[in-house]
């Protein structure tokens, strides 16, 4: 039996239950996955609690990606490096009692596995704008450094939080062994998108219930090179404005349900340590698909 959760706290809306019960069921594992509502002070108690049920692995969101780090025994090298482990894997260690706690970072996977392959190929080439200077930013970084693209933009309101992030991605630059330049602008100063190959959104602006705002204007957007493309984190709603007028412009857009599902399916991989079929992900996305619509409170 195969013991799998999510802990995260507050947990509501949360879309992992369906995802990971729906890979279960079709791979034809015999397990289950719940959810485990924490508060931060409770952490610690709750983790070794979790461990003694049993657990296999677990996933881990917010708030407590950055502090379920001293708990482990291991962390994965690109999740030390962005902070953050979305991913706890339990490991059976036959020279001990107890199992080696490991941590990763799905969202880096997800966030790669998402990008199709002719996005790939131009990213050694490529000047890409990312807005947004949060724990979603850190991730589509290291994933965007991983790739080797030539130059990564961070517009951000808070300065010094995206100082602080450029300066950790130097770190992921040298880990990496990528030559990617690295640039902070404000986001007042983006009158024309035309040095830029893709626009990536990793701010929450669009996302229910706010669904009418976009940081970017039509009039920006139109300046993007037409062979660009726009990504937009968000999956709720799956057309954000930002999409949506992306779209109308006739640019390639691509929203967050992809890598939502891509996180998934890389932290499955790691509790099963074999990889999940890509045939399953065109049902997986149906599936996932229908839980958000009917889960979709009306705006
Ligand atoms: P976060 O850590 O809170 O970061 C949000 C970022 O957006 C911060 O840089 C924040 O700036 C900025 N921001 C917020 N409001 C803003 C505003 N009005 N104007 C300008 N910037 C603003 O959040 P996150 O975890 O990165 O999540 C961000 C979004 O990505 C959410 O919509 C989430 O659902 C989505 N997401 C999707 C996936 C997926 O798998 N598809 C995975 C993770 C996250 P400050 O620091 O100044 O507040």
């Amino acid at each position: 039996m195969l013991d799998l959760g999510l802990i995260g706290y507050p947990l509501t809306h949360t879309l992992s239950p369906v995802l990971h019960g729906f890979l279960l069921q079709a791979l034809g594992i015999s397990g289950r996955y719940r959810p485990y509502e924490i508060a931060p002070e409770q952490l610690l108690t709750q983790l070794d609690a979790l461990q003694a049920q049993g657990l296999r692995g677990w996933n881990v969101t917010i708030p407590h990606k950055v502090d379920v780090i001293p708990w482990l025994d291991w962390c994965s090298p690109e999740a030390a490096l962005i902070g953050a482990v979305n991913t706890i894997v339990l490991e059976p260690d036959s020279a001990q009692n107890e199992p080696r706690k490991k941590g990763y970072n799905t969202d880096i996977t997800g966030f790669v596995r998402s990008l199709p392959v002719n996005i790939l190929d131009q990213l050694t080439e490529a000047t890409i704008l990312m807005l947004g200077a949060g724990g979603s930013a850190r991730a589509v970084l290291a994933g965007l450094i991983q790739q080797h693209t030539k130059k990564i933009v961070i517009a951000a309101r808070d300065e010094k939080k995206a100082q602080a992030l450029l300066q950790d991605a130097e770190t992921i630059t040298l880990h990496f062994q990528a030559t990617t330049q690295l640039a902070y602008t404000t986001l007042d100063a983006l009158p024309c998108l035309e040095p830029f190959y893709a626009v990536i959104n990793t701010t929450p602006i669009g996302m229910w219930p706010n669904t009418d705002v976009s940081l970017l204007t039509v009039t920006q957007l139109q300046t993007l090179p037409t062979e660009g493309f726009v990504y937009d984190l968000i999956y709720r709603p799956l057309q954000t404005r930002l999409l949506q007028e992306a779209d109308a412009l006739g640019l390639q857009t691509i929203n967050g349900l992809d890598m939502l599902l891509l996180q998934g399916v890389a932290a499955l991989e790691l509790w099963q340590s074999q990889p999940v079929p890509e045939s399953l992900l065109p049902a997986l996305r149906q599936h996932v698909l229908s839980a958000l619509e009917t889960s979709q409170p009306a705006s």
